[in-house]
């Protein structure tokens, strides 16, 4: 059609809007899919190693600037070579995103739950101290062994998981000691016999020096105020042969 030089500008500019517009959703389209390919856990749908790390070095540094707790617990399928040899490595993926789901929906929305490796998972709780992470923890464990994974085929099938708890700062100050604070107590719930949760207790010692005044009076000593984040539910205090606590 014949057109002015006006009408040939505008309809020139609409196509291009129309293929910048274009250009910038196929991009947006292509950045979303990095992200969910650099941080996601295909299988599980969880974030992934890389995120997971990414994100406990940023929640230790806030803790450690703003003197907040993190709590970090590891979780490991129990016997799971052994559910892959009887069922198959398919039905073992299954259950994978099946403990995956109970995980997700298990947490708060503040938690954090990522696929640390095969069968492994690592849940961080920003904000959380030990006790109640200990709870978490616990949940977790019940809400898995209490259900079941429906298996074309096999039917119902059961799981139990073992987790470790460590908590910044009362068992360790770094990203490094916490992982390997959770990843030993995790390695005790093993030994100790799997479906259970262990909470890490470092090797510290505290020296209370104490002389009474009165020979004959008996006397009792509290010690009180917040013992380094020690609390009775997950630290425990016995008293030796020789009359000395330690925890
Ligand atoms: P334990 O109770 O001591 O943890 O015993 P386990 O058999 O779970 O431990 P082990 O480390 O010997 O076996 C882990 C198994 O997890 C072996 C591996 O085949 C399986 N696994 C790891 N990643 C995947 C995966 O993505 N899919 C499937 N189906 N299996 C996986
Ligand atoms: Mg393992
Ligand atoms: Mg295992």
């Amino acid at each position: 059609r014949a057109v002015g030089i006006k009408t040939a500008a505008m309809d020139y500019l609409e196509n291009i809007e129309l293929a910048l517009n274009l250009k910038e959703e196929e991009h947006a389209l292509t950045y979303q899919q990095l992200a969910q390919m650099a941080f996601q856990d295909q299988l599980s749908g969880l974030w992934n190693f890389r995120y997971f790390t990414r994100r406990f070095n940023e929640e230790i540094k806030r803790a450690k600037r703003y003197g907040h707790l993190v709590s970090l617990l590891l979780l490991d399928i129990d016997f799971f070579k052994n559910f892959n040899d009887t069922h198959g490595h398919q039905s073992g993926n299954k259950a994978l995103e099946h403990v995956a789901a109970l995980l997700r929906d298990g947490v708060r929305e503040t938690d954090l739950v990522a696929r640390y490796g095969g069968e492994e998972f690592a849940i961080i709780l920003p904000q959380t101290p030990k006790h109640e992470a200990l709870l978490v923890g616990e949940s977790l464990r019940k809400r898995i062994e209490e259900s079941v994974v429906d298996l074309p085929g096999a039917g119902l099938q059961r799981l139990t998981v073992s987790l470790g708890l460590s908590t910044y700062p009362r068992d360790a100050r770094s990203v490094e000691a916490v992982i390997e604070g959770a990843d030993a107590a995790l390695y005790e719930s093993k030994g100790a016999g799997r479906n259970r949760v262990s909470t890490f207790h470092p090797q510290t010692k505290a020296r209370l020096a104490y002389t009474p005044d009165l020979d004959d009076s008996a006397q009792t000593i509290s010690v009180a105020g917040d013992f380094n984040g020690w609390h009775k539910s997950v630290d425990l205090m016995e008293k030796a042969a020789d009359g000395t606590y330690s925890t």
